[in-house]
């Protein structure tokens, strides 16, 4: 189990600080509940959960603390399919049992967002009793919220324990655990990018946050063949490594070491499905297929000759404005943004390429060396994703295939971080990759 740093002076110039005090992943952790919130010298429990969830764990929970002689109430939602947005939160918030000074949510994703929002508007630590190894925003301080109709990642709080009991979580639906090992698998793309940016625009890397996620994600690879027969050793490894991610997130203070441009790919599935009404599915499993396409990308950038009048031909060709139009008519109101990012950034004006592709074309076997050592073959991610029986292509989760070489240019866009498709316009080569 990974030792928890608090204001840990690094050799990267940064302060490490993993904003969760503890958490713990055993068969049987949830005993363990009455020591944390007598830890925090809390008196009343408020439990929250959905109707799912609770009768996944809520009655441990009620009992294990009724066995302690810690007085708790509860609120347990009747959605079966709860939307994390303002209905809620405010719901939540009515219910709330104000003589409680510690909220304990059971749940994942969404129970876990309103969670955070609401002990951190009632100012009490903070809970959390995991039901599904699902995706990394367990150890992270912010809520992804829908408010006025569109998505948003809220600043709240961390949790101060986060629970996984591998006898609730090795028993989350099938779909829940492959999302939560695709999440992982997102991260060989993800630390490959962050050092490639380190070298070409010398972004921040700190390579004790990268080896942390390079352990967790090994373990979750070793354990793979386990995870669909509920090995808990392979849900151990997912689990930990979600956290693991949430936790590395935060000592860096960036997305950097668990999102990269397989992310974006999902971000535009889900974007495109809030506007145009398009199939999406589980943050984890869209992860994974956004991996599969990187990993062949990577393949097909590592077998390029770099040729400098091409590049810079493409660059100086590019019709930004037209390309602008694509991408609003592509993503909707979101392409709006976009344009934003690129009006501060400018990252098609002719001069900055010209400098980046010197970097480039002068570091070119240093950036080959870390695609080598980061990205496994696609084979490899193949043979996984087969083995978890996770969809692999994006027709496969009701997405157009025909949409997927314009998603990959539009993963440009959608923050100011340097990934694969930003590479891949530098060398002016993003018109021939293959999908
Ligand atoms: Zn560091
Ligand atoms: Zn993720």
């Amino acid at each position: 189990m990974h030792q928890l740093k608090k204001g840990y002076k690094c050799n990267c110039g940064k302060v490490h600080d993993a904003g969760i005090d503890e958490y713990i992943v055993k068969n049987g952790a949830i005993n363990d509940l009455p020591k944390f919130v007598k830890n925090y010298s809390c008196k009343k429990v408020f439990i929250v959960a959905d109707v799912n969830t609770y009768s996944v764990a809520g009655e441990k929970v009620c009992n294990v603390l009724a066995k302690n002689e810690i007085e708790f109430s509860k609120y347990v939602f009747n959605n079966t399919a709860l939307e994390p947005d303002e209905y809620a939160v405010g719901s939540a918030i009515m219910h709330f049992d104000k003589s409680c000074d510690i909220v304990v949510a059971i749940g994942s994703g969404v129970i876990n967002d309103i969670g955070k929002i609401l002990s951190s508007t009632a100012k009490i630590p903070y809970i959390i009793v995991a039901t599904a190894p699902s995706m990394d925003g367990y150890a992270s301080a912010t809520s992804s919220m829908s408010m006025d109709g569109l998505k948003v990642s809220l600043p709240t709080k961390c949790a101060n324990v986060i629970i996984g009991d591998t006898e609730i979580l090795k028993n989350a639906p099938e779909k829940m655990l492959i999302a939560g090992l695709g999440d992982m698998l997102a991260k060989y793309i993800s630390i490959c990018e962050w050092r490639i940016s380190n070298v070409i625009t010398g972004e921040y890397f700190c390579d004790y946050v990268a080896q942390l996620i390079r352990d967790a994600l090994k373990a979750c690879a070793d354990n793979a063949e386990g995870l669909l027969k509920r090995d808990e050793k392979a849900v151990e490894a997912v689990f930990e490594g979600l956290i693991i991610g949430g936790v590395a997130m935060k000592y860096a203070g960036l997305s950097r070491p668990a999102s990269g441009v397989e992310h974006y790919f999902s971000h535009i599935w889900d974007m495109r499905g809030l506007e145009f009404g398009t199939n999406v599915d589980l943050h984890g499993i869209q992860c994974a297929i956004g991996t599969m396409y990187a990993s062949k990308i990577y393949e097909q950038v590592k077998n390029i000759k770099i040729d400098k009048e091409k590049a810079l031909s493409y660059a100086s060709n590019f019709d930004y404005e037209n390309y602008k139009n694509q991408l609003a008519a592509f993503i909707g109101k979101g392409a709006t943004q976009m344009a934003e990012i690129e009006k501060r950034e400018g990252k098609y004006n002719v001069e900055k390429h010209r400098e980046r592709l010197e970097v480039i074309i002068k570091n070119w076997d240093k950036i080959l060396e870390i695609i080598n050592n980061e990205v496994p073959a696609s084979k490899e991610i193949e043979r996984i994703m087969d083995v978890i029986h996770a969809p692999k292509t994006s027709a496969e989760i009701g997405i157009d295939e025909k949409d997927i070489s314009f998603t990959f240019k539009a993963t440009k866009d959608i923050r100011d971080k340097y990934v694969l498709s930003r590479l891949c316009w530098d060398l002016g080569i993003i018109e021939e990759i293959k999908f």
